[in-house]
């Protein structure tokens, strides 16, 4: 097949949807740092994790060495409203980069929530309403996974209560209507629906709110009512499981072609698309059986992996879930308001962390404005408007096929382009009007934020 040109567009057949969902952490030969329960300091036992989490998630959770796990029929028939995803030869990009290198990008935003998110929600909210519970409780920032999760919901008829970061509740009220048309009740937080919400807002008064307060505001409206769990739209390590259908299709399509990937990018906030995208190619990596470049993208303003330590640490603000080892800023940091919602989270993925730790994967921060100016070019050549969180992978993926152009390589990239930024348009609006700030946090800033980890060994 290679000497066939490749199309524009490379979509697999509905039949060619993959059946089961990659687990990449069954070839890692050193494992990501368990769970730990902070008020006992030892791992978090599956009986612990069911108060918080539904039991076939905590399962997933877990599972540490079953390399493949069968998508239920009842997910794969709702992954086929809006996958396969078409892999797209970013040709016209190529052609206004003047670059040799060859550029893929495998779109996620082809449904109502915009972006990846949707891949998780679906399962997270078949296997709450396989439990026979009411409903589910989240958090959510920029509201992507607030809408993701209240479509899923309404698919299943399961009840969604939303914790959406207060600043976004009043900058983005068309993500709040998007999610309360599927019907989910959504709150802003900090609220005094909570005891942790009543305490913050105590400690500080007229506060925008936070992911990591979001968070524990939904964690404990899942504990306290019965029929209820806590579900999360990133870092878990369940969540890249599910993600990992985008780095199974994107593959089958590179295959069917005869394309090898020399740059895998993606962008990070939890890391679940960027786990997602490069698992089933990590998995030949840690296997020995092929070899990529791997980067992850962070903003330069919330930069866990670059400039963050590898320590366990809290994954909310009120320091109820679970600790996990990850490359954290420290669950106090509070990241300037840039305009990428979905990468302001202080930590990282679990199984992302141990694959940067080892080695086997970079990472790259970017600033805003720059990012800015990859969405633009990417939106007026390729015609998709993207997310500002996607356009961080855009804006490395460009920087990459310049450095081809200069140095004379026909490097292939692949790159993960997440979402739309329909509902981003103050932000392109700040763009626009100049009027769009870089701000990166200082050194001590982060040390003081840092010094505040939990002491735990490990
Ligand atoms: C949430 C989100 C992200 C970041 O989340 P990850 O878990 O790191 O993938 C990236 N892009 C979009 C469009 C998102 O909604």
């Amino acid at each position: 097949m290679s000497n066939e040109k490749i199309p524009y567009k490379i979509y697999l057949e509905e039949n060619e949807l993959p059946k089961q969902w990659y687990n990449v952490r069954a070839d890692m030969k050193k494992k990501p740092a368990p769970l730990v329960n902070p008020g006992t300091g030892k791992p978090c036992t599956a009986e612990e994790l069911s108060h918080v989490f539904c039991d076939e998630l905590v399962k997933q959770e877990l599972d540490e060495t079953t390399p493949y796990i069968d998508i239920p029929q009842e997910i794969q028939d709702f992954y086929r409203m809006f996958r396969p995803s078409p892999l797209v030869r970013a040709y016209f990009l190529e052609k206004k980069l003047g670059t040799p290198a060859k550029i893929y990008y495998k779109f996620e935003g082809n449904n109502t929530s915009g972006s990846h998110k949707l891949n998780s929600a679906i399962a997270q909210a078949y296997y709450a309403k396989k439990q026979g519970l009411k409903g589910v409780t989240t958090e959510t920032g920029a509201g992507q996974w607030g809408t993701a999760l209240s479509m899923a919901c309404a698919y299943f008829g399961l009840d969604c209560n939303v914790y959406m970061v207060k600043v976004s509740y009043e900058q983005k009220p068309f993500r709040r209507e998007v999610m309360r048309t599927y019907g989910a009740n959504v709150t802003p937080s900090p609220s005094t629906t909570t005891e942790i919400g009543r305490k913050i807002l105590e400690e500080f008064p007229g506060t925008n709110g936070s992911l990591g307060c979001a968070i524990s505001e939904a964690v404990e409206a899942a504990t306290s009512k019965e029929g209820y769990r806590y579900v999360l739209g990133s870092v878990l390590a369940q969540v890249l499981l599910h993600q990992s259908i985008i780095g199974l299709e994107s593959k089958a399509a590179m295959d069917k072609y005869g394309i090898k990937p020399d740059i895998i990018i993606g962008c990070a906030g939890g890391g679940s698309n960027l786990g997602g995208l490069i698992s089933p190619f990590m998995g030949e990596k840690l296997r020995g059986e092929a070899d990529y470049r791997i980067i992850a993208v962070e903003p330069a303003s919330c930069p866990s992996f670059t400039r963050g330590t590898y320590a366990y640490d809290f994954c909310d603000t009120g320091k109820v879930c679970p600790l996990q080892k990850m490359y954290t800023l420290g669950s106090g940091f509070m990241p300037s308001p840039n305009h990428a919602g979905g990468l302001r989270y202080h930590g990282m993925s679990a199984i992302l962390s141990e694959l940067y730790d080892q080695g086997l994967m970079e990472a790259t921060s970017v600033e805003q404005t720059a990012v800015f100016e990859a969405a633009e070019m990417f939106a007026r050549v390729e015609g998709i408007l993207p997310a500002p969180e996607s356009s961080h992978a855009i804006r490395t993926a460009i920087d990459e096929a310049l450095k081809c152009k200069e140095i004379g390589e026909e490097k292939t990239i692949l790159f993960g382009l997440t979402g739309t930024g329909y509902f981003d348009m103050y932000a392109y609006g700040a763009y626009n009007d100049g009027k769009m700030s870089d701000y990166i946090p200082t050194d001590e800033e982060i040390a003081k934020s840092l010094a505040n980890l939990p002491k735990i060994e490990g």
